[in-house]
């Protein structure tokens, strides 16, 4: 373990070098405070320090209240040391936020005693902070895998109703428009009758990589469950999402299936937020839209009907 010892009186810091080597820490020497000082502030500084209290530059104390000041990460176990007899320095020194405090002249088995306790402490925090690193990138994984589907590694219906949460409020906030397009695969059935249902989670994969490489980064592509889709696109009138429903419509009749070699179609509705529209009703116009489009042959895009808003009478 790595170990600064600070001490500006020279044999005092040989025989603390020696010590602590033949202990078997790896030791970082300072001369003063300001040194020492600058030692804590690299990255990679040592979390074991023994500092002398009285040296030109910062006194030893006065380091300790700064790294308690500034401590982010694993913390700092300090030893300060000082002449004994000097009324009471280990009470300031603690108060002053160090772990523990040694008076001179050392006692070579106390000092191995201490230094070794300061060993165990930062050894402990150092397993707990990687520990807590895990448990964090744990966390990540597990919210990711909750707000994704699956099969097809797209958002899923949780995720889309916190972004179409926010979305919605920043849409009504700042006035911009905000559309939906809801898809539903054609005559999917007939796949899974002919290719079995392996075959038809390969065409449902292989459709939501089309429309994850067709959308832009704010968009979100998301699996409504089965064979139905929604993309939610931010900042964008009926007339681009219709535009970007037809290009996907276009792509994925002229892309043969790797699994099931049909010409494989899909309907889109597209409808945009009206003034004062409430979401489900944006969902529901969405939808109706998509409806339309599988009743009038498949295979097409279809805008939704504005609902009619009151307008003020006017005198
Ligand atoms: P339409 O053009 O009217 O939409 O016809 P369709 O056959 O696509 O519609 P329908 O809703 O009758 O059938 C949807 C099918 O999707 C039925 C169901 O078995 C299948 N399905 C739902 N989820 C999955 C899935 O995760 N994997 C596979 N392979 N099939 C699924
Ligand atoms: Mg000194
Ligand atoms: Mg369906
Ligand atoms: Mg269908």
């Amino acid at each position: 373990m790595k170990v600064l010892i600070a001490e500006d009186d020279a044999p005092s810091l040989r025989m603390l070098q020696s010590l602590l080597t033949k202990w078997g820490y790896s030791v970082t020497s300072a001369r003063d405070g300001n040194e020492a000082w600058k030692i804590l502030c690299d990255t990679q500084h040592p979390s074991l320090v023994i500092l002398d209290w009285m040296m030109p530059g910062i006194e030893g104390i006065e380091i300790v209240r700064r790294l308690r000041m500034n401590e982010g990460g694993t913390p700092h176990y300090v030893i300060i040391t000082t002449t004994a007899g000097s009324g009471n320095s280990a009470v300031q020194a603690l108060d002053a936020g160090a772990d523990d405090f040694v008076g001179k002249p050392f006692n070579h088995g106390e000092l191995q005693a201490r230094v070794a306790v300061g060993r165990r402490v930062t050894g402990l925090h150092q397993a707990l902070a990687e520990k807590l690193q895990k448990l964090e990138a744990a966390n990540e994984t597990i919210s990711r895998l909750a707000r994704t589907d699956d099969l097809t590694g797209l958002h899923n219906r949780r995720s889309f109703n916190d972004f179409f949460a926010l979305a919605l409020s920043a849409a009504r906030r700042h006035g911009h428009p905000l559309s939906l397009i809801s898809i539903d695969l054609d005559y999917f059935k007939a796949v899974n009758d002919s290719f079995g249902h392996t075959g038809g989670d390969l065409v449902l994969k292989e459709f939501s990589n089309l429309m994850q490489e067709m959308v832009r980064a704010e968009d979100l592509a998301v699996r409504w469950g089965g064979e139905e889709f929604i993309i939610l696109l931010p900042q964008t009138n009926c007339e681009a999402a219709a535009a970007l429903a037809e290009r996907i419509r276009s792509k994925f009749e002229q892309t043969p299936g790797s699994a099931a070699p049909l010409a494989m179609t899909a309907s889109f509705g597209v409808a945009e937020l009206q003034d004062g529209e409430h979401e489900d009703d944006l969902i529901r116009r969405a939808d109706e839209a998509l409806y339309r489009a599988k009743n009038e042959g498949r295979n097409r895009v279809v805008i939704a009907k504005k609902k009619r808003t009151r307008r003020k009478a006017t005198n």
